[in-house]
């Protein structure tokens, strides 16, 4: 092949334009090794990416008694938890987080919010500007010994720090109480956040999504020691495995839900209900109702002055949440799981029919079985789906929207974003309640990895789900916004400026990107599911992820993870140039044929055209004598010794050689720019003369000696007729339109309005309609 090429000549036609590019060489390290970048692999988390043979982490068990105000929207509470350190290290305090204080009057959050005035502004705006939070926030705090005596603490805003009497030494384990009380904030109203209360004006009831509502233990841990990071809203919760004992005090007409598996059913439940329940235990194929509808709408008419004490426990969890309402319509079906059965459930109130009733625990099944199959068995016996409006998970326990029009009806959107939420909520149960990463430093972890996973749900559920999330090409606009309103995905959850995109969209689609196109779904789920496997009930961080990723499948993806993790850069891959080029397999002859018009193409040009035309032209004749010398020898003819040489070259070559010579191949020579930074492999589709279409794919490494622009040849028989870079829209590539050769323009709308004073305006965007609409 190499004599073959270096003897022929290549010929250049011309079905594309060719052209000279020179870029300037580029090597900016995009596929160095992260190296310094993470964290040093130690004796508790291995270079490999897995727990270290030294690994340890902490515990903290809870008995907890609490009752609810019904009447006053209070709860007052007491708890004993038992810290056991199973770190190496001598611990001389304990940091207890306290994260109902961000709602009270001494927190960070509102001080620390900017703010502006509006030409248009709601009431919820104004209370966000003179609200004072005096009524919110912890009222009593009491933290005792185990023999009941105070213990000194300091309360620094959502974290409390409590004073040892005595170091707590390796494998010790500490034993102290807390008492509690607290207003219970309205979640729909101006304060909002996770946990609250919703109240119902039609029947007067409240609705009650009880989370953060205990002194938690913060983790204590080797990559980061104590994490007492204040909570400020955005990042969640850094979290301590741990055996619970919940006692839940409410009015006697209230139906509970909580994490873990209820130990009272026959105390708290009617013989109807308890029959029901029991069937349900049963039943596999459709959810069974416990609470009716009708039974639920005859509780709310009455407020039960009696009460009922549910008692839950609930193993090996990161935390503990519960919802109380007396409008609670209750169903539940069981699920198999790895041979167990896990009870999936669902309460929701009368507004949240008939949606609710219909799909709620059927969706809590499917993401059951479709987030294990991705990953491990589901471990817990329970998983709920709790009607809220809104959207926020707990172990086990979750609270979601999607509620019909008071007449009953909804639109698809309604109910694909009901389905999308369930799954989405049920499926952090699996990252971050039991693959239990630090929420409060990264978002992405749980989310990103979560979103990840929803949209492999959602598709499961339905081919044609509209999912918002995960395929490349919808996290374009983000990539496209403007730069100083980026950050990397590896930014602390308060930093990030555009959160859904940053922490749920991006790294959901950059894993699917990387399932999809750069490892493959074969080596990808074999990897993320050792990933779940090694660190579930234990705590990663990005480093153990991004090792094992690289470590069960042998794909090196720092470059990966450097680009779409660490970097801001998007993906812009234009098609720069194409030649088309053959092979010279002429005879001599032929080739002097073609040598001879181009010849007399040179002599071409529009001043003959205008001479032959020209009427006053002097024609001077040439002498014949001088003419005959010169023409006597023509270069177009070809010699004996033109012939010889072709003979010997054919001759020279051997039948490989011969056979190749005689095709007819076509040499598509393509430059590519990598205009937008972040590298990517190359997918070019090859649409052929004869309507047939072909797809090639090029591993990124072919960018890694030249960042900036690269060159390839691809032979092909057929002759092409449209290339098009990136044909299934894999790559999230923001300009589509240097995408295509030749050119395709992609048409823009622009939109046409009569002349007037308006238009001025219009054209320098400040459209008058369009501001009103973005100030609501
Ligand atoms: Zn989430």
């Amino acid at each position: 092949m190499k004599k073959l090429l270096a003897l022929a000549a290549l010929a250049v036609t011309g079905v594309f334009p060719a052209f000279a590019q020179h870029s300037e060489q580029n090597h900016a390290e995009r596929f160095e090794q992260l190296g310094p970048m993470l964290r040093s692999p130690n004796v508790y988390r291995t270079a490999s990416g897995a727990p270290g043979h030294m690994y340890w982490q902490q515990q903290a068990n809870y008995v907890i008694n609490v009752e609810l105000d019904d009447a006053n929207q209070s709860i007052k509470g007491s708890e004993k938890v038992t810290y056991i350190n199973n770190s190496p290290d001598q611990l001389t305090y304990l940091w207890v987080q306290l994260e109902e204080n961000q709602r009270g009057a001494d927190s960070d959050s509102p001080k620390t919010a900017e703010s502006s005035i509006g030409s248009r502004m709601t009431l919820r705006n104004l209370e966000g500007l003179i609200w004072a939070n005096e009524d919110f926030g912890y009222k009593v705090l009491e933290v005792k010994d185990a023999k009941g005596n105070p213990l000194p603490v300091t309360v620094n805003k959502t974290m409390m720090r409590i004073d040892l009497p005595a170091p707590l030494k390796a494998g010790e384990s500490f034993t102290f109480g807390v008492e509690w009380s607290f207003n219970i904030t309205d979640r729909v109203g101006y304060v909002g956040g996770r946990p609250g209360y919703e109240y119902f004006e039609g029947d007067g009831n409240y609705l009650y999504t009880m989370a953060e509502w205990f002194p938690r233990m913060a983790v204590y841990s080797d990559f980061e020691g104590w994490q007492n990071k204040q909570f400020m809203g955005s990042g969640e919760f850094a979290l301590v495995f741990g055996n619970y004992e919940v006692n839940i005090t409410v009015p006697a007409d209230h139906m509970v839900g909580a994490t873990g598996e209820l130990q009272n059913a026959s105390q708290v439940l009617s013989a109807t209900e308890l029959n029901r329940w029991n069937t349900a235990r049963k039943t596999y194929d459709a959810p069974v109702v416990i609470r009716t509808q009708d039974e639920a709408i005859e509780l709310e008419k009455g407020k039960s002055t009696a009460k009922k004490t549910w008692k839950f426990k609930a193993e090996n969890v990161r935390d503990f949440a519960w919802t109380s309402s007396r409008k609670f319509i209750w169903d539940a079906m069981a699920v198999k799981q790895g041979g167990k059965d896990v009870m999936a459930m669902s309460y929701y109130a009368k507004e949240a029919n008939p949606l609710y009733g219909q799909y709620s625990t059927r969706v809590v099944a499917h993401t059951l079985k479709s987030y294990s199959s991705h990953t491990f068995d589901y471990p817990y016996p329970t998983a709920i789906s709790v009607e809220a409006a809104n959207g926020m998970e707990y172990p086990m326990i979750c609270f979601n929207y999607g509620r019909p029009d008071p007449d009953g009806t909804y639109s698809e959107a309604v109910k694909n974003g009901m389905i999308g939420v369930i799954i989405h909520e049920v499926g952090h149960n699996f990252f971050p309640m039991i693959v239990n990463s630090d929420e409060r430093q990264w978002t992405w972890m749980d989310e990103g990895l979560n979103t990840f996973m929803q949209f492999m749900a959602e598709q499961e559920w339905d081919r044609n789900f509209p999912s918002r999330r995960g395929p490349a090409h919808k996290i374009v606009p983000y990539m496209r916004s403007a730069k100083n309103t980026l950050e990397p995905i590896m930014t602390n959850s308060e930093n990030i400026i555009q959160f859904g995109p940053n922490a749920y969209a991006k790294p959901a689609t950059a894993l699917n990107i990387l399932r999809e196109t750069v490892m493959g779904r074969e080596l990808f789920d074999y990897a993320f599911k050792e990933y779940a496997r090694r660190w579930k009930f234990k705590h990663p961080t990005p480093e153990d992820l991004f090792r094992t990723m690289e470590d069960a499948s042998a794909v090196d993806l720092d470059w990966f993870w450097r680009g779409w993790f660490y970097g801001t850069e998007p993906v812009d891959i234009a098609i720069e140039n194409v030649a088309l080029y053959k092979m010279d397999n002429r005879t001599p002859a032929e080739k002097k044929e073609a040598m001879k018009a181009e010849a007399d193409r040179e002599e071409d040009y529009v001043s003959k055209e205008f001479n032959r035309n020209d009427v006053k032209e002097t024609v001077v004749e040439a002498n014949p004598e001088t003419h005959d010398f010169y023409t006597s020898y023509n270069p177009f003819t070809v010699t004996p010794e033109d012939e010889e040489n072709y003979k010997q070259f054919m001759a020279s070559l051997s039948p490989k050689e011969k056979e190749l010579m005689g095709r007819d191949l076509n040499f598509y020579e393509i430059t590519f720019k990598n205009v937008g930074g972040l590298v990517m492999p190359i997918i070019l589709e090859f649409q052929y003369a004869d309507g047939t279409s072909e797809i090639d794919r090029i591993p990124v490494e072919i960018w890694r000696k030249n960042e900036s622009q690269v060159t390839k040849v691809f032979v092909k028989e057929k002759e092409v007729t449209q290339i098009i870079l990136d044909p299934k829209r894999e790559t999230a590539d923001i300009d589509e339109s240097s995408n295509y050769w030749p050119r395709q323009y992609q048409p823009s709308r622009f939109e046409l309005f009569k002349g007037s004073g308006a238009a001025r305006g219009a054209s320098t965007g400040s459209n008058p309609m369009k501001k009103a609409k973005s100030n609501q």
